[in-house]
C-alpha cells in the first residue's frame, strides 16, 4: 500500500479488490473454505471478485473469512480508513472519517472499531527479556464531566495499565484497579521475568518486582527523577500515557468502557510499529484484518 491518497485503490473498486486479492494471497488464490489452490474465477458480471472452489465447490471472495466478510462497504473505502487510521500519529475520529469518505457516521464507527482489531498483535508474546528494560506506569482516564454545572456527577474513572519495553515493545490494558493482585496477574503474564521492571513506588509494585531480575523504583513525590545516571526512570511509559491523554482522549472525547481495549489496541500498535513507514503500518494493519473473524456484529 502506498502513502499516495491518488493512488487508484482508494478510489476504484476493482482495483482495490486485486490490491487485497494479491495482498491475501501472494502465492495464489487458495479456498478460504478447504485451501485447495485449485480455484478458478467466475466470469459473469454480477460475480465481480467471485471465485468457485473446483473441490469443494463452494464460492468465496477475497472478503471470506475476514474482517470485511459481513460488510457492505466498499473496499477501497475499507482502504483508505485503514490507511487513514495507521498513518495518522493522534488517532482520527469517526466523525472525521465519516466526513471524507462520505459514509454515514455509524457505519464509520463499526468500520474504525473493526480496523483496531486488526491491530492487535498476532502474536502476542511476553515483551522484555534478559538485559531489557520494562517499565510499568498506571494512569486514570475519564472523570471530567463537561459541564460541571449541569452535570449530575462526573463519570467513572477508568484505571490504564502500560507496560513498555524501552526498547520494544507495548501493552496497555483496562485494569479493574490498580490492587497489587489486578497489577501483577497482568505484569506476570505480559512481561519475561529475565527484565529489569521499573516502576513507580505504588505498593502494588512491591511484591511483584521480587519476581523480576531486577526492580527498580522511581520516587515521584520527591522528584527523584535522575537515580542512577538516569537509567531508573518511568519517563517512556510517563511520556506515553500523556502522548495518549492528549491524542487519544483529545480526537476520541467519549470513550466507553467497553470500547476502551480497543483504543489501547490501537495506541499499542502505533508504538510498536514506530520505527516503519506509513505505508509499512498500514499494511500491517490491512494483513492484522484479514486473518481475523469479528468478534461482534455491527448493523453493516
Ligand atoms: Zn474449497
Amino acid at each position: 500500500m502506498t502513502c499516495d491518497l491518488a493512488n487508484p485503490i482508494f478510489t476504484d473498486e476493482a482495483k482495490a479488490t486485486e490490491h487485497m486479492e494479491a495482498d491475501r494471497w501472494p502465492n495464489g488464490v487458495n479456498c478460504p473454505h478447504c485451501g485447495s489452490l485449485n480455484v478458478h474465477k467466475m466470469a459473469g458480471k454480477t460475480q465481480a471478485g467471485m471465485f468457485l472452489c473446483n473441490d469443494c465447490r463452494e464460492k468465496f471472495t477475497v472478503r471470506t473469512g475476514t474482517i470485511f466478510a459481513r460488510s457492505h462497504i466498499p473496499l477501497r473505502k475499507w482502504l483508505m480508513a485503514t490507511y487513514l487510521m495507521a498513518a495518522s500519529k493522534k488517532g482520527m475520529s469517526a466523525l472525521q472519517l465519516s466526513r471524507m469518505l462520505g459514509m454515514s457516521y455509524e457505519s464509520t464507527w463499526f468500520m474504525c472499531h473493526r480496523i483496531r482489531e486488526g491491530m492487535k498483535p498476532a502474536d502476542p508474546a511476553p515483551i522484555g527479556g534478559r538485559s531489557s528494560v520494562v517499565e510499568a506506569d498506571e494512569t486514570f482516564i475519564g472523570g471530567k464531566a463537561k459541564n460541571r454545572a449541569y452535570a449530575k456527577k462526573d463519570p467513572k474513572k477508568h484505571a490504564v495499565m502500560t507496560l513498555v519495553d524501552r526498547d520494544g515493545e507495548s501493552r496497555s490494558f483496562h485494569v479493574a484497579n490498580v490492587k497489587a493482585k489486578t497489577l501483577r496477574e497482568k505484569i506476570v503474564t505480559t512481561v519475561s521475568r529475565k527484565s529489569y521492571l521499573m516502576t513507580d513506588e505504588l505498593a502494588s509494585y512491591e511484591k511483584v518486582g521480587k519476581e523480576f531480575a531486577n526492580h527498580g523504583t522511581v520516587n515521584h513525590s520527591a522528584n527523584q527523577f535522575a537515580k542512577l545516571g538516569g537509567f531508573v526512570h518511568t519517563n517512556t511509559a510517563e511520556c506515553r500515557f500523556s502522548l495518549m491523554k492528549r491524542a487519544v482522549f483529545g480526537t476520541h472525547h467519549s470513550i466507553s468502557e467497553a470500547h476502551l481495549p480497543r483504543y489501547l489496541t490501537e495506541w499499542d500498535f502505533k508504538w510498536n510499529t514506530r520505527n516503519i513507514t506509513d505505508g509499512e503500518r498500514a499494511a500491517l494493519a490491512l494483513k492484522g484484518t484479514e486473518g481475523r473473524r469479528l468478534t461482534y456484529h455491527g448493523p453493516h
